[in-house]
């Protein structure tokens, strides 16, 4: 579906730093009347112009897993990758107690859900995306859906998987969550060759370390721990081919293709 309303104003310059000696890289495949642009200067990568915010929903809610489906396949690659984010938040901010509640955004399946609900934490996922809620609701666990429950705790740890580079303004999508205390977020580590070449998926930004922490700094947040990660193979295999049988089974996908950032953020 096609939304000619989606976009707001074409900038000039790069949104980070404002430099004027930005590249363009190339149309965008899933939003057509835009292109890529990367700004060397702050090495951050832009859809330009950017999607408007409250018509964006529509788009995710119509399109975004239209021709995709969910599987065993992807599920594990799902929960290979929440232990391991599970595991990056212990290391960063120690063994949590039980009454630490979790709120994930952009939750997918819920498979951050699942492996803390088994390690007996209070937590729930939220995703527009219709189809990976009712996958995740069949198969991995019950407490996912559309909005928060009115009577859910206010949370301590807030989750951002492979969700803030598909926000238009991610300043004003992170501040309506001033008063959680630790923020961990995830995005794929991109360069210029990465978002040259790779098929964008509805991302309308493009990461560095480097340009993420100008992001997040200048939303007021603080930087705990920062790292790049390689995510197993099967989880690219169960995006593209989740179908097929393949031997590549837990082998690690080359750097700047296929790795993350990965990071705990506090409020200033
Ligand atoms: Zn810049």
């Amino acid at each position: 579906m096609y939304f000619p309303k989606l976009f707001r104003k074409k900038m000039d310059s790069c949104p980070i730093c404002k430099s004027k000696d930005v590249m363009r890289l190339k149309n965008h495949e899933d939003f057509p009347l835009s292109t890529i642009f990367w700004c060397p200067n702050c090495e951050y990568g832009f859809c330009n112009p950017m999607p408007d915010t409250t018509k964006l929903k529509q788009y995710y809610q119509s399109s975004y897993r239209n021709n995709d489906s969910f599987s065993e396949a992807v599920a594990i690659s799902r929960l290979t990758r929440a232990h391991a984010q599970l595991q990056f938040i212990e290391e960063t901010l120690g063994q949590q107690t039980k009454d630490t509640v979790f709120l994930d955004i952009g939750c997918g399946i819920g498979a951050v859900i699942h492996l803390l609900e088994k390690k007996g934490y209070y937590a729930f996922g939220v995703d527009e995306d219709p189809l990976a809620i009712d996958w995740g609701k069949k198969n991995l666990t019950t407490n996912i859906g559309h909005e928060v429950p009115p009577d859910f705790r206010k949370p301590d740890i807030l989750l951002f998987s492979h969700v803030i580079e598909h926000f238009p303004d991610i300043t004003a999508a992170l501040k309506k969550w001033k008063r959680t205390r630790y923020l961990f977020i995830e995005v794929p580590h991109a360069n210029k060759d990465v978002a040259l070449s790779k098929p964008p998926v509805s991302h309308v930004h493009f990461f560095t370390p480097q340009s993420l922490c100008y992001v997040l700094e200048a939303a007021g947040l603080h930087i705990r721990a920062m790292n790049t990660y390689g995510i197993p193979m099967t989880d690219y295999l169960a995006n593209t081919l989740s179908k097929q049988k393949h031997e590549y089974f837990g082998d690690i996908r080359p750097a700047g293709d296929g790795t993350v950032i990965r990071l705990i953020a506090e409020w200033k």
